[in-house]
C-alpha cells in the first residue's frame, strides 16, 4: 500500500484551492491528475523581476519592479481606447495601460494617492513611459514577493502562468519530508540536498543556470527517477529469477533438419546469435534476452532455431507478434519449417473463435501442438500450456512490459526472448530492460543490394505513375504506402482509397489495398493476393510498416513522407531490398518542407544504417520524443533527460544492482525509503513483488 506521507501527493489537482472543474481540465493537460503531477512540472524559462530602478532610470524593453505612487485613473472615452493610470516616484512618471479594462477592479487595486509595487515590461509610448498591463501588482510591503526571480512553467491554450504558478505554488505546500533514500556517501558526494529541498530549488530558480538540467537539483530529481525506474526493473528481474529456472539443453535434431531445409545460408550473426541463445537457454537460471536486428536482418530463423531447440529439449515454445498479419506472416514461414522437422504447429489469434480455437487450445494444453503462433490472445486467460519452455516476442516495442510478463507467466521459469528490429541507444535499452543480455544480427543476408531512395514532390506523380508503370511491366511488385494523418485513422484509410482508385484506374486488377479498417480475413486475402503476384502493386497503410515479408517486392512509393519519423521510415524502407534485385524508394513529399522533414529526407537519401538513423533521429527529435516514446513502450520520463543524464542512469542502474544484492527485500531503513520512492513515481507494480514489510 501506498505510505501515508504520499496521501497529499495523490489527490487530484482539484484539491488544490483555486482549480476548479473549469481550470483542472487544462491543468490536467499541462502537467498531469494530481498533484505530484504539478510538483514535477518544473519552470521552464525565467523573469527576473529584481530590477528596481527609478521610473526616469527604468530601460524600455526590460521587466521592471518599480514602487510608485497611484496619481490618477483615466478611463477612455470610448471602449477601443486603453484604460490608463497614471503614475510617479521622485524621479518621474509612468502610466499602466489596460485594454478592455475593468474599472472597478482597478480601483480597488490602485487607489489613487496610495503607494503600489508593479511589475512588467516598461514601454516607451512616444516621450512617455508605460506598463501595458503590468504583471503584478501589491502593496508595498509586498515588494520582497515581487522583486524576485520568478519561475515560468510550460503552460498549455487557456491556461495563464498565473494561474498555473499559484497551482504549483499550492502543490509544492503539500511536500512532506521523506526520508533518503540515495545512499548517504553519493549524495555527500554529488552535493545534492535532501529530496523536498531539492524540489522546492529547482521550483525557485536564482538564475538562468538553475534551469539547466545538469543544475543540482534538476540532477537529484533526475536521480530519483532513474533509481526509481532501474529499482522497479530490478525488482522485477529477481521475481522473475525467484522461480528456479530450467536447463534447456536439445539434441539438434530439429535445428538440424530445418537448417537443412533453409534455401540458404545463416549469416555469421546468424549463428553466433544462435548459439548465445542456446547457450543461454542452457544455463539453469531463467533466460531475459533481446534479439537485435535491423529489419530484413532475419531474426525469424534465429527465433525458430530457438524454439525448436525448446522442443527437442520436450517443452513447448510460442511465438508472439503485434498484429495478426505478422502472426499468419509468421506461419507462413515457420510452418514448412515445422513440417521438415515433423512438429505441429497452431495459430492463435482474436480470430480463432469457437470450435477452432477450442481445438487449438486443447493441442496447446495437451502438448500436441509444439510451437504456437499468435497475437495478444495467447496470453488469454484460458490458454494453458503443458510445458511452455521459452517465449518469443516479436516486435516489443510494440507491447508494454506488462504484457511481455503476462506471456512469461503461462509457464513455470519459462525463458524469454525479445526481439526488435527499433536499434534503441544503449542508454533507452537500459531504462525499459535494465540489464538485460543482447544479441545482435549487425549484418544483413549476403547479396542484398542497397535500396536505391529518391525525394520527389508530389506534383511528379505522374512521372512516378510513368516510373511504376514500367517497373510493372519488367514484373517489379510494389508497395504504394499512403500518408499518415495522425488524428484519425479514417483519414488514412480514405486517402489510402483514393490512391487505391487512382491506380486501379490505371492498372486495373494489379493494383490491391490493404488497411488497418479491414477485416481481418480481408487483410490476409489481400497481403496473399500481392505475395503470390495476383496483385503486383499494394497500397497499404502502415499496417505494413512492421515486420511484413514478401521478398520479391521491389519498389515501394511513400506519399507524404515528411508526415513520418525516421524510424517509421527506416521500417517502411525495410519492406523492400530484401530480394537479389535492386530495389527503389521514392519518398514523395508535399511543399512546404519544415527543416526537420528536409533534414529526415535527406537522412533516408544518404544512409539505411538503422543505428544511424536511430542517432539522427534521437538528434532532431531530442530523446524524449524518439521512437514515439508513448506507443513504444519504453518508459517516459518526467524529470530525467537521459540524452543528458546518461551518466546518472549508469549509476542508478550499479545502485539498484548494489540494493538488491544487500536488501532484496527492501526491509532496511534505506530499503523502507527507497519503497517509498518507488511509490513516488507510480512504480508499485514493483513492491507488490516484495514480501510485505
Ligand atoms: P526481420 O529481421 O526483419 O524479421 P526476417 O526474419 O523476416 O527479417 O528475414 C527477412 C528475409 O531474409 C526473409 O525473407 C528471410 O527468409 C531471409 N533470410 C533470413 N536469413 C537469411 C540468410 N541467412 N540468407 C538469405 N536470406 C535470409
Ligand atoms: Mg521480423
Amino acid at each position: 500500500m501506498r505510505p501515508e506521507s504520499l496521501f497529499p501527493l495523490f489527490k487530484p489537482v482539484t484539491s488544490i484551492k483555486g482549480i476548479g472543474p473549469r481550470i483542472a481540465p487544462l491543468v490536467e493537460r499541462a502537467a498531469g491528475p494530481h498533484v505530484i503531477d504539478l510538483c514535477w512540472h518544473l519552470p521552464s524559462a525565467i523573469i527576473d523581476r529584481r530590477y528596481a530602478p527609478l521610473i526616469a532610470a527604468a530601460l524600455p524593453g526590460v521587466v521592471a519592479t518599480m514602487t510608485v505612487t497611484v496619481d490618477k485613473h483615466a478611463k477612455p472615452p470610448n471602449k477601443r481606447l486603453p484604460y490608463k493610470v497614471f503614475c510617479s516616484d521622485d524621479s518621474g512618471k509612468i502610466a499602466l495601460v489596460f485594454f478592455h479594462a475593468h474599472e472597478d477592479y482597478l480601483r480597488k487595486n490602485l487607489p489613487a494617492g496610495e503607494v503600489r509595487v508593479v511589475s512588467g515590461k516598461v514601454e516607451k509610448f512616444g516621450k512617455e513611459l508605460q506598463i501595458t498591463h503590468p504583471d503584478h501588482i501589491g502593496t508595498a510591503d509586498e515588494i520582497a514577493k515581487l522583486q524576485a526571480v520568478e519561475a515560468v512553467y510550460p503552460l498549455t491554450t487557456g491556461l495563464t502562468l498565473k494561474v498555473l504558478g499559484k497551482a504549483v505554488r499550492a502543490s509544492l505546500e503539500a511536500l512532506p519530508v521523506l526520508p533518503e533514500w540515495i545512499d548517504p556517501a553519493y549524495l555527500a558526494k554529488q552535493g545534492w540536498k535532501p529530496w523536498r529541498d531539492a524540489l522546492l530549488d529547482a521550483h525557485g530558480p536564482e538564475d538562468e543556470a538553475a534551469l539547466d538540467p545538469k543544475a543540482p537539483a534538476r540532477q537529484r530529481l533526475a536521480y530519483d527517477e532513474l533509481l526509481s525506474n532501474q529499482l522497479a526493473l530490478a525488482l522485477v528481474r529477481v521475481a522473475m529469477r525467484k522461480v528456479k529456472g530450467r536447463a534447456i539443453e536439445g539434441d539438434g535434431r530439429l535445428r538440424a533438419s530445418v537448417i537443412g531445409a533453409l534455401p540458404f545460408k545463416l549469416t555469421g550473426s546468424q549463428e553466433i546469435a544462435t548459439r548465445e541463445i542456446i547457450e543461454d537457454m542452457a544455463a539453469p537460471v531463467r533466460m531475459l534476452r533481446l534479439l537485435q536486428g535491423d529489419v530484413g536482418s532475419g531474426k525469424t530463423v534465429v527465433a525458430v532455431l530457438a524454439m525448436l531447440n525448446a522442443v527437442e529439449a520436450g517443452g513447448q515454445a510460442a511465438i508472439m507478434a503485434p498484429t495478426e498479419i505478422l502472426a499468419r506472416q509468421h506461419l507462413a514461414t515457420i510452418a514448412p519449417l515445422a513440417e521438415a522437422a515433423g512438429i505441429e504447429v497452431v495459430l492463435l489469434t482474436g480470430r480463432e473463435k469457437g470450435k477452432t480455437r477450442q481445438a487449438v487450445l486443447d493441442k496447446l494444453e495437451r502438448g500436441d501442438a509444439a510451437l504456437a503462433i499468435g497475437t495478444h490472445a495467447l496470453f488469454q486467460d484460458d490458454v494453458a500450456f503443458q510445458a511452455l519452455f521459452l517465449a518469443v516476442i516479436d516486435e516489443q516495442h510494440r507491447f508494454g512490459v506488462h504484457q511481455r510478463l503476462t506471456l512469461a507467466a503461462k509457464g513455470r521459469a519459462v525463458d524469454i526472448l525479445v526481439m526488435t528490429a527499433t536499434p534503441i541507444p544503449r542508454t533507452l535499452m537500459l531504462t525499459a530492460y535494465g540489464d538485460m543480455d543482447v544479441s545482435r544480427l549487425p549484418d544483413k543476408p549476403a547479396g542484398r543490394l542497397p535500396i536505391d531512395t529518391r525525394v520527389m514532390p508530389i506534383e511528379r506523380l505522374d512521372e512516378v505513375t510513368q516510373a511504376i508503370k514500367r517497373s510493372l511491366d519488367s514484373g517489379a511488385k510494389i508497395y504504394w504506402v499512403c500518408p499518415l494523418v495522425e488524428e484519425s485513422e479514417v483519414l488514412d484509410v480514405a486517402a489510402a482509397e483514393d490512391r487505391h482508385a487512382y491506380l486501379k484506374r490505371i492498372f486495373g486488377a494489379a493494383a490491391g489495398l490493404v488497411h488497418g479498417r479491414m477485416k481481418g480475413k480481408d487483410k490476409d486475402a489481400a497481403m496473399a493476393a500481392f505475395a503470390s503476384g495476383q496483385t503486383r502493386i499494394l497500397v497499404a497503410t502502415t499496417v505494413i510498416e512492421v515486420g511484413v515479408d514478401v521478398p520479391d517486392a521491389t519498389v515501394m512509393v511513400i506519399e507524404h513522407a515528411e508526415r513520418f519519423g525516421l524510424a517509421q521510415l527506416h521500417q517502411l524502407r525495410g519492406r523492400i531490398g530484401r530480394a537479389e534485385k535492386p530495389s527503389t524508394c521514392l519518398l514523395l513529399y508535399a511543399s512546404p518542407l519544415t527543416s526537420t522533414a528536409k533534414a529526415r529526407l535527406k537522412i533516408m537519401r544518404e544512409t539505411d544504417d538503422g543505428f544511424r538513423i536511430a542517432e539522427e533521429d534521437l538528434r532532431l527529435r531530442g530523446a524524449g520524443e524518439l521512437l514515439g516514446t508513448r506507443q513504444s513502450g519504453l518508459p517516459e520520463f518526467r524529470l530525467a533527460d537521459i540524452s543528458v543524464h546518461g551518466e546518472l542512469l549508469a549509476t542508478a542502474r550499479d545502485d539498484a544492482a548494489l540494493i538488491i544484492s544487500r536488501d532484496a527485500e527492501l526491509v532496511t531503513e534505506r530499503g523502507q525509503a527507497l519503497r517509498t520512492l518507488l511509490y513516488l513515481f507510480e512504480r508499485e507494480a514493483a513492491v507488490r513483488n516484495l514480501r510485505s514489510g
